[in-house]
């Protein structure tokens, strides 16, 4: 079997783009793939554009020595954007081999330890009372693991990260005593704030309120993790953002994070993040993984999720709030949700499938993540 061509198509659902990655074979068989680092997709389809000239030809069923070419094949290796274009691919080399085998994607993992992947949802907090309301909304409909988003505290990009760690800790007080002991909660703060203000707030949570802090941090130092981790025994959820088992190292031979916030569509598809899986493995570890995409990263995870002994939660995208009805027209076959879980698939490959002549319609286009400034001004983390 040769790979033929490998397409990528950027294409806009309404409020954001998404990237689908066909590779195609020679034998009528094609593999699906998508890539994270979203917000910048023009720079992954290009980067898979070069990859296409050396894969083309190439047997598709050699994942992990392609691997290793495509991220050895320049001087200037690694990084988020070449591991978002490797981790597409990677994910739809895979479908192509389970395809050809008539196996779902988890049987080449190892098989599946489990049935179905329990799930979290996401809660915001505009206020106390409507936190706790769709908390219990939550709560009602069989969900037991909550991760909450920071409190806004001004209209708009304006983010101002004492204000708002002051009102998350007290709203997130006030839920833990609403719900009671028994679910999981968390919170991200999506990188926001500072060594001294994600102590501040974890200092404000009384023992036994919050079972994870996502990303309260920026990434680029674990020595800024470990000098926050003297202050605080909250338990971390970091790495969504990681491209590499080498970025992933630090983190967990060091105890610096304790669920794995692995993306597959990031880190380097099912061939690095089975790597990432057993270093987390060894130090007890759980994946918690990051599933902020499309159909396509759903249910590579949910095989790569069937398929780890050490795991937690899949985030999954359901607000108690608003509907997000699936996209049937653009997906015909995606895996669904069952309450708070997603039921491992059988059928051969990921189980997903994209109308390609509708991709080929909804063309990119540009899109700004919000810029937040605070209140003097200065730039701030998104
Ligand atoms: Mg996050």
């Amino acid at each position: 079997m040769k790979i033929t061509d490998i397409k990528p198509y950027p294409v806009w659902i309404g409020h954001r783009n998404q990237t689908i990655v066909k590779v195609e074979t020679d034998e009528e068989i094609y593999g699906l793939g998508e890539p994270g680092f979203s917000s910048r997709e023009l720079a992954v389809a290009g980067v898979i554009k070069h990859f296409r000239e050396f894969l083309i030809g190439c047997d598709p069923r050699n994942p992990a020595a392609l691997w290793q070419e495509m991220y050895r094949s320049h001087y200037f290796e690694g990084g988020r954007v070449l591991t978002a274009a490797m981790s597409a691919i990677d994910i739809a080399l895979y479908d192509i081999m389970a395809k050809s085998l008539g196996v779902p994607v988890y049987q080449l993992l190892g098989g599946k330890q489990r049935d179905f992947i329990p799930c979290f949802a996401t809660c915001e907090m505009p206020s106390t009372e409507a936190l706790i309301a769709n908390a219990r909304l939550l709560l009602d409909s069989g969900w037991n693991v909550i991760r909450s988003n920071w409190a806004h505290t001004h209209e708009g990009d304006v983010y101002e990260p004492r204000e708002s760690l002051a009102l998350s800790a007290e709203r997130l007080v006030a839920l833990r005593e609403a719900i009671g002991s028994g679910p999981v909660l968390g919170i991200d703060f999506h990188h926001r704030l500072s060594v001294a203000e994600a102590a501040s707030f974890c200092q404000r949570m009384p023992s036994g309120t919050l079972d994870f802090l996502e990303e309260p941090i920026r990434d680029e130092t674990p020595e800024a993790y470990e000098s926050l981790r003297t202050m605080t025994d909250v338990p971390f959820a970091i790495g969504e953002e990681f491209a590499s088992k080498w970025q992933f190292a630090p983190y967990i031979e060091r105890g610096i994070t304790n669920f794995a916030r692995l993306d597959l569509c990031n880190v380097g598809g099912f061939t690095e993040a089975m790597k990432v899986a057993g270093m987390a493995e060894t130090h007890y570890i759980d994946l918690m993984p990051h599933n902020p995409l499309g159909p396509i990263c759903t249910a590579a995870t949910v095989h790569l999720a069937a398929a780890v002994p050490n795991f937690a939660w899949l985030e999954h995208r359901v607000s108690p709030t608003e509907t997000l009805e699936p996209n049937f027209d653009l997906y015909p076959q995606q895996l669904q949700a069952e309450g708070s879980r997603i039921y491992v698939p059988d059928t051969p490959g990921l189980g997903v499938d994209f109308n390609e002549e509708l991709a080929k319609e909804k063309p990119f286009e540009f899109w700004e993540a919000p810029h937040p400034r605070r209140l003097d001004g200065s730039r701030t983390n998104w």
